[in-house]
């Protein structure tokens, strides 16, 4: 018994490795996506400015041909202005043209107002581009790290898979297959569990809890494969 306990021991040791490699061969992929994610929604939100900004300049032009169109007006309204004959007459061309004047003012005022605001977004926009651009080479860079290390964690993952076969080779399959059902239903994959004895209290280190002094001697004994009463998890004693 001795023997075959040592090899589960080996095949455990291998074991907890190989769910370390594996778990970090899941993990980082989702590191990645969610450092992609940040860089997806920046892009997203560059293209949202950018529509903002054709808007702005759409406005401006519709508002410089309003200007125009009013600018006109006034011009045909002062020459006109000149043919009158009655003072009545020329005082409603004044104010007409008064009126003109405002509105191209208000417009004059609004086209500013976008032309700032064009201004202020180009420049925006430009620190937002080259910041999108360098983490676009950030993560160009962090998926090739990432793809490297998964291939290098596959590799040693199959050189583990490699020992670990070679291991259980040699281990009776009964004792074995009784090993892989506990490792199977045990979140944390551990299916052996070492014996903390008398001056530290008789524990079963799989789940802490205390075993009674009949459990230790059947494990001292080594004639048979003997389970936690509490965990079900293999029992050894150093
Ligand atoms: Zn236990």
């Amino acid at each position: 018994m001795d023997e075959e306990i040592k090899k589960l021991v080996e095949i455990q040791n291998v074991d907890i490795k190989i769910m370390d490699i594996t778990q970090q061969i899941v993990f980082l992929p989702e590191e990645f996506q969610n450092f992609k994610s940040v860089f997806e929604k920046k892009e997203k939100e560059k293209k949202e400015k950018e529509k903002i900004h054709t808007g702005i300049k759409v406005e401006r032009r519709q508002q410089e041909t309003e200007l125009k169109a009013i600018e006109d007006q006034i011009a045909s309204l002062q020459k006109k202005q000149n043919e009158v004959k009655t003072n009545k007459e020329y005082t409603a061309f004044l104010d007409e043209i008064e009126n003109f004047k405002k509105k191209a003012s208000a417009i004059e005022d609004s086209i500013l107002n976008l032309m700032e605001s064009d201004e202020k977004i180009t420049e925006q926009g430009k620190i937002f581009s080259e910041e999108i651009e360098s983490e676009k080479k950030n993560i160009e860079i962090k998926e090739k790290e990432m793809i490297k290390k998964i291939a290098e964690l596959n590799k040693i993952l199959k050189e583990y898979n490699k020992t670990r076969e070679d291991i259980v080779k040699n281990v009776n399959s009964k004792i074995f297959s009784v090993y892989e059902e506990i490792r199977k239903n045990k979140k944390d994959g551990i299916a052996i569990a070492k014996v903390l004895t008398e001056n530290n209290g008789n524990v079963c280190t799989g789940c802490n809890v205390y075993m009674a002094r009949y459990m230790i001697e059947k494990i001292r004994k080594r004639n048979e494969l003997i389970q936690c009463e509490n965990c079900g998890r293999i029992l050894y004693i150093e």
